[in-house]
């Protein structure tokens, strides 16, 4: 008889115990649930507070009943709808069950035990994650204090075993961007075997001149672009994301990918998303009034905040995040406590309607100064 707990711990792969499991943001239904609440707000994930596009809606609905089909596995259509408006090539393409699973397939396709990865930090904890699971090591580079990325140092970090860099542009979760020049500096002082990963969740939200994305670079360089539809076309729970490079890197990823990935609902809802761009620029202009808003009170209430580029702003409370954060979850408002970015009186809060912003606002201010 093998007791099933007993020694458990030293049989599963090393790797699983440097795993740190991924904070998401908290369900607005646990929240009512478990504080007894009826108005619950939240701001913390970066969803798209107008939803998806009533096109995409009806899209998956009309696929009801075919739930007994399996999907295409080779996305024909929704690469389409994406060649369309994004001039690459189907075979520049792949799909992910949102771009989650392309950062864990790219780690699959090229980390070995003891490659190096380097990142930002603070950032998307997933880069972390995917590299651990394959004994990659991550070097976290530090933003500098403006939270800007610090471009010597993300290039000194580059060691013979580096594999990997990770670039996150919108950074989540500073909101903070690659300018052209930025981004052409790392890619000419590195060398060029090194697979440069652009994560751009927050792209269709981005409106600084200079901002960069790496598209323009994926047959000059190992350069793989992530995109996603989880946020601008609101469709985070459909789990759909796609990922853009030289047809050689795709190819290698797709060795790694399951056969059925991604679902086809996700499909057809996201090929109907890019036809509607209307909802986009909805979404983006839902956003621009929101920063407004939110930069506004901020600056009333003397608090200092990252300019961003995304649906998202990091802002400094002065105070103890977690006590701000613990705060306006009783008051109904969920938001992200800074501590887990390592910035501990932080908070990063989504852009919602105008109504959210204003409930956001109002009890921010009553928890700042109860505290
Ligand atoms: C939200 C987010 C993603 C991913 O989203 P999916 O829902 O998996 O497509 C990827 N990168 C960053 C930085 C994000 O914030």
């Amino acid at each position: 008889m093998t007791n099933t707990s007993n020694g458990l711990e030293r049989f599963v792969r090393n790797c699983l115990h440097d795993l740190k499991p991924y904070i998401p943001g908290k369900p607005i239904d646990e929240v009512k649930r478990e504080l007894g609440l009826d108005r619950v707000i939240k701001l913390a994930s970066n969803e798209n507070p107008i939803g998806a596009s009533a096109a995409s809606k009806e899209a998956t609905r009309k696929l009801l009943d075919q739930s007994h089909i399996y999907p295409d596995g080779n996305c024909f259509e929704l690469k389409q709808a994406i060649v369309k408006n994004l001039q690459v090539s189907m075979d520049q393409l792949i799909i992910g069950n949102g771009s989650d699973e392309i950062i864990k397939l790219l780690a699959e396709a090229f980390l070995n035990q003891g490659d190096e990865v380097i990142a930002p930090t603070p950032s998307f904890s997933e880069y972390w994650f995917a590299a651990t699971v394959m004994n990659a090591y991550v070097t976290g580079v530090p933003l500098k204090d403006d939270f800007t990325y610090d471009i010597d140092a993300m290039i000194q970090a580059v060691t013979p075993k580096t594999k990997m860099i990770f670039l996150c542009s919108p950074n989540n979760p500073t909101g903070t961007y690659l300018s052209k020049t930025e981004l052409e500096t790392i890619l000419n002082n590195i060398p060029s075997d090194i697979v440069v990963v652009m994560d751009e969740a927050y792209y269709e939200y981005a409106t600084a001149d200079d901002f960069a994305t790496g598209i323009d670079y994926i047959n000059s360089h190992r350069v793989v672009v992530l995109r996603t539809f989880s946020k601008a076309y609101g469709l985070a729970a459909y789990r759909v994301g796609f990922g853009i490079a030289s047809k050689e890197l795709i190819h290698y990823i797709n060795r790694v990918r399951e056969p059925f990935n991604v679902n086809s609902f996700a499909q057809v809802a996201a090929t109907a998303a890019i036809a509607d761009q209307k909802h986009v620029e909805d979404s983006r202009d839902i956003v621009e009034e929101g920063k407004k808003l939110l930069y506004n009170a901020f600056e009333e209430l003397g608090l200092p905040y990252v300019p961003t580029q995304g649906n998202f702003v990091f802002v400094d409370t002065k105070k103890d995040s977690k006590d701000v954060f613990t705060k306006l979850l009783h008051r109904g408002v969920i938001v992200r406590s800074g501590d887990i970015f390592g910035q501990p009186t932080y908070i990063r809060v989504t852009f919602g309607t105008a109504e959210e912003n204003e409930i956001f606002i109002n009890e921010l201010k009553e928890v700042l100064a109860e505290l």
